[in-house]
């Protein structure tokens, strides 16, 4: 059965070989089984049903919530020679129905829909009447409440398919892999002891880089001045980012567009189409810009935050490079982000239970960036991918080439006279706590009688300065604004005292001295 579905790739495609995640799930469905793949953007989805399709006997219905996208797909499917079409709002209704008569003759093998369609009981009515052998759902984790965008709609597809004479094999694909997800996904549109594929994640021409510690708008002045002829896309958290770096770059007279939900309709799709044709050449954008765009020769994308889980991450990093030529994905962190996210979390109205998701969820983004292990690795682990290889070598922890020092223990003392002075001293203050000084402002606090006083009496007071400051910037601490800024812990630096997260200090490797130098 597979060779014939590599027949299929071969003379309608025209590739010559399945991608190794696309095997094992058009196997299953082959083999009539229900099946949830979990694939990220650009990961090769459209294949894993399109070739069954073609190769069963009737329609396969596909269900997408992404009415701009329906088009593109329908008309790349007609250029291949098979015989597709779609149906959904911006069509009117003389022709919504001459495309149900060709459904009803046989005149199709896919037919897009969005899923507010399976509203119409008189859709649902002919689709009934129609050998429907396949049903894919594209976005299916928009069943669930646990994702980021739960539409009502999708909770109408399980009784949808259960109504049906016969019931389809079902195909439902998402690029979010968390637990919650996956089995509110399963156990929402009832599939049938679905196999659950994690696919593709392992996008080797993109070369992930995390920089900390960067003057972000200098970073993005210099980058984009280097690379002025590649489409690219810059996303940051808020409009005001946005509108800030647009005029940076336009000033500098770089081809930049913008894009976020406080724009018209009409000059959001005035700057996608601009984006699309090449006229704009770098996007800025806050995470309203995406779902829909296909554009394949994004040479980069570049986050000038860090963005609040490592879904939304890969989804948006993922956008770079979809035609599989080297594209760079970047990643500007600083320990802000981290509190702008939470802050973002405290906004929503969220039950308990959400908040701590959302939280992990954070924190998990949070060990990315900090993260001494190859890059890709730590992608393809956070969603399950099975098979890991090597480290990448094109990731910036793998072509880090300073050594890693393991400083958790200095970190935990740290962290801990910290919090025993209750976070209300400076940096100096601390240093001098640690180092075990008995001048008269520490006597007047007593802090002479803290556990932690002269626990680092070994190092200079200026160097457990020095690492107090290296915290600060790797963002585990945080100094207060004003005059006199108090140093305070953030919440890596909990995961650390608890002993749930190592830190490591990148320091250049010593020159080797020569006996000669010696002397
Ligand atoms: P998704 O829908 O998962 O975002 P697509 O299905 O659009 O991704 O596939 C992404 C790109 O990869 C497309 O350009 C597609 O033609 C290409 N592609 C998919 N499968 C193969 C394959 N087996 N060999 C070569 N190219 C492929
Ligand atoms: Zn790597």
């Amino acid at each position: 059965m597979l060779d014939q579905a590599r027949k299929v790739l071969q003379q309608v495609y025209g590739y010559p070989e399945f991608r190794a995640g696309q095997v094992s799930i058009i196997t299953n469905l082959l083999e009539g089984r229900d099946t949830l793949g979990i694939m990220p953007t650009g990961g090769g989805k459209s294949i894993c049903y399109q070739v069954p399709a073609l190769l069963m006997d009737g329609v396969t219905l596909v269900i997408s919530p992404l009415i701009s996208l329906m088009k593109d797909q329908v008309d790349a499917l007609g250029a291949l020679g098979v015989p597709a079409t779609y149906i959904n709002s911006t069509l009117e209704a003389r022709e919504v129905e001459q495309r149900m008569q060709g459904a009803m003759q046989g005149k199709y093998k896919l037919l897009y829909i969005a899923p507010e369609r399976l509203e119409s009981e008189r859709f649902r009515a002919r689709m009934a009447a129609l050998k429907l052998p396949l049903v894919a759902i594209d976005e299916a984790h928009c069943v669930s409440q646990w994702g980021h965008d739960f539409r009502p709609s999708y909770v109408g597809i399980a009784p949808f398919i259960r109504s049906l004479p016969e019931r389809p094999i079902v195909a439902a694909f998402t690029a979010t892999a968390t637990e919650e997800v996956t089995a509110d996904i399963a156990r929402l549109l009832e599939l049938d002891g679905a196999g659950i594929f994690v696919n593709g994640f392992s996008r080797d021409n993109l070369e992930l880089t995390i920089l900390r510690g960067e003057n972000k708008r200098d970073y993005i002045g210099k980058y984009v001045a280097g690379h002025t002829h590649q489409p690219g896309i810059i996303y940051a958290a808020t409009r005001k980012d946005v509108e800030e770096l647009y005029e940076l770059l336009r000033k500098k007279g770089f081809a930049a567009g913008k894009y976020h939900a406080g724009l018209t309709d009409d000059e959001r799709s005035y700057m996608q189409e601009a984006f699309l044709y090449d006229d704009i050449r770098v996007m800025i954008a806050t995470n309203a810009f995406g779902m829909g765009i296909d554009k394949s020769n994004v040479r980069y994308v570049i986050h000038y935050n860090m963005p609040k889980n490592m879904e939304a991450y890969y989804q948006e990093a993922g956008r770079a490079g979809r035609d599989g030529e080297p594209s760079e994905c970047i990643l500007l962190f600083s320990a802000q982000d981290i509190m702008t996210q939470k802050f973002l979390i405290e906004q929503n109205q969220l039950t308990p239970e959400r908040k701590a998701n959302e939280y992990k969820k954070l924190q998990t983004m949070i060990d990315y960036c900090y993260s001494p292990r190859c890059l890709r690795n730590f992608i393809l682990h956070y969603f399950g991918e099975v098979e890991v290889k090597d480290t990448c070598g094109n990731c910036s922890s793998c072509k880090d080439d300073r050594d890693s020092v393991d400083i958790t223990v200095e970190a935990q003392k740290i962290f801990s006279c910290i919090r025993r002075m209750n976070e209300r001293f400076g940096i100096s203050m601390v240093a001098s706590v640690l180092k075990g000084s008995r001048a008269k402002k520490i006597m007047d606090y007593r802090f002479d009688r803290l556990p932690t006083h002269g626990i680092m009496s070994q190092l200079p007071e200026k160097e457990i300065a020095e690492l107090i400051n290296v915290l600060i910037s790797e963002g585990f601490l945080q100094l207060s604004e004003g005059q006199y800024p108090v140093v305070r812990l953030l919440q890596p630096a909990a995961e650390v005292l608890q002993g749930r997260l190592p830190v490591y200090q990148k320091v250049r490797r010593q020159p080797v001295r020569t006996a000669a130098a010696v002397d």
